[in-house]
């Protein structure tokens, strides 16, 4: 079967848009998809949850419609089945523009089910063993299941398997204050469920800075999310119809009983039954494929891309992925992973936008440093919304006057991050952004007034 240049295994975020251009540059391409053709972000991550989280909203909103001056005329309420009916709906939209745009492509293949290397540059699927002089894989992750006691008799929820949740959990206990488990715990929150998050660590999501961490504990308590850090989870068992945590934080156990248990304590990559020792790909401790600055395995003609290589974790570090590969391969364009600006959003309501380096890390360098921070609660277009909550945060570099990093926990946060993240891409110093003139009433326009403001970092 060695009539394809190049084999693509899995459907992720950068997979489909290589076997787009590889197709262009005239090679004969084989894509291998075993499940869900978009993977991750389009089925159970990006695309599904923030269809959840813009139905949370609206729940919220209309619970605070007085607060505006809009009646609603009785209490709000939340029909679960047809919030995952529209989530159903957009979702399930990507994944079929995706798997028609494959299917459909001149020059391209689809093979539908679990491939695994038997060769160096052999991949079978099904039986059928195809060969190329490229292989790309592009596997992505799944949630990591931890080794708790009694997690293996309880039936745990995960990021996937709460795509079907159709009916609102009594009380949901989530594992895991970070990222992906906070999303679930304030959505549910809103939809109605009583919900304990039970994080590890002494504070949420940790790796960001401690103030932006008890700003989004402050908020999510405030809706009456019940957070507890500090906790590790010892034990689960089911308790009738019920699951029981059982937790120990300093040196005490106590227990969590609720109705239902959400695993968001990390993930890992889908490189475990991939055949990958047949191929003699390289992978770390934790299963990751090993690569280069230019996404090569150790092998020649294998390249990693998306979640499974372990430089990135997101939607848009898989596409830039792609773009690398496409770069370097196609273009005779040297693009590189390092060039790579950190970026990314939480999207709990507020949102947090975040770019490059946290004001601890900024700290960790000793390099002198300016800082400028200010409260959502200063900023017009927030007022006028009755969104408040949160504060911005920028750092810069004092000699080189570039930007060095930026947190911004507040109304449009995933939004007005970008203003920071163009800036550095373009090497620029702030004071071009200070002399900027910025549309009124946005959260954007402070960002020339921040940058005005800036302070040596103590
Ligand atoms: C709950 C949640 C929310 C998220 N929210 C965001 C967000 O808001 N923004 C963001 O940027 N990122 C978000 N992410 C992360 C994002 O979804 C991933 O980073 C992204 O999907 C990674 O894509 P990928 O290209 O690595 O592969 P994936 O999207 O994981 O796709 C891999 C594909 O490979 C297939 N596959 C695996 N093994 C095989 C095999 N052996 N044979 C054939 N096919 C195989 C899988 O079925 C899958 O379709 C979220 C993740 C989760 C879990």
């Amino acid at each position: 079967m060695g009539d394809h240049d190049a084999i693509i295994i899995g459907t992720g975020q950068s997979g489909p848009s290589l076997a787009r251009r590889l197709v262009a540059a005239g090679q004969k391409v084989a894509v291998i998809e075993r499940k869900f053709f978009g993977g991750t972000c389009v089925n159970t991550g990006c695309t599904p949850t923030k269809t959840l989280v813009a139905s949370a909203y609206a729940a919220y909103l209309a619970r605070r419609a007085g607060d505006y001056g809009v009646t609603i005329g009785g209490p709000v309420g939340v029909d679960m089945k047809a919030v995952k009916a529209r989530k159903d709906a957009v979702a399930g939209a990507s994944r079929r523009g995706v798997e028609r745009s494959l299917k459909t492509l001149e020059g391209c293949t689809v093979y539908e089910g679990h491939a695994r290397f038997v060769g160096t540059k052999k991949a079978a699927v099904d039986g059928v063993v195809l060969d190329a002089d490229r292989i790309f894989i592009n596997v992505g992750g799944r949630a990591l299941a931890p080794s708790i006691p009694g997690l293996d008799q309880v039936p745990y929820l995960t990021n996937s398997s709460m795509m079907d949740v159709d009916f609102l959990p009594q009380h949901l206990i989530v594992l895991g204050g970070s990222y992906i488990g906070l999303e679930f715990a304030q959505v549910y929150r809103r939809f109605g469920s009583e919900v304990t998050v039970i994080e590890l660590a002494p504070r949420l999501i940790a790796r960001e800075d401690e103030d932006v961490s008890s700003a989004v504990a402050e908020f999510l308590k405030e809706e009456g999310v019940d957070v507890r850090v500090d906790s590790k989870v010892v034990g689960v068992e089911k308790r009738g119809n019920r699951i029981a945590v059982k937790v120990e934080s300093t040196g005490k156990i106590s227990q969590v009983v609720g109705t239902h248990v959400l695993v968001a304590i990390g993930r890992r990559p889908n490189t475990d039954d991939l055949g990958l020792d047949k191929a003699g790909i390289a992978t770390d401790a934790r299963g990751y494929i090993q690569v280069d600055d230019q996404l090569r395995t150790n092998v020649p003609g294998i390249w990693a891309i998306g979640d499974c290589n372990g430089r990135g974790a997101f939607t848009h570090t898989s596409y830039n992925d792609f773009e690398i590969v496409a770069a370097n391969i196609l273009d005779n364009d040297r693009r590189r992973v390092t060039d790579r600006i950190t970026a990314y959003a939480l999207y709990t309501d507020p949102p947090l936008g975040r770019v490059g380096m946290t004001e601890a890390e900024v700290r960790k360098t000793g390099e002198p440093a300016l800082i400028s921070t200010m409260p959502m609660e200063d900023v017009s277009r927030a007022f006028e919304k009755g969104e408040t909550k949160g504060f911005m945060k920028i750092l810069v570099d004092r000699e080189s006057k570039q930007i060095l990093g930026a947190s911004f926990l507040g109304l449009a946060g995933d939004e007005v991050v970008h203003c920071m993240l163009t800036l550095m891409y373009a090497k620029a110093p702030y004071t071009v952004m200070q002399r900027a003139t910025h549309i009124h009433p946005t959260v954007s326009e402070l960002i020339p007034t921040m940058m005005g403001e800036l302070k040596p970092l103590q």
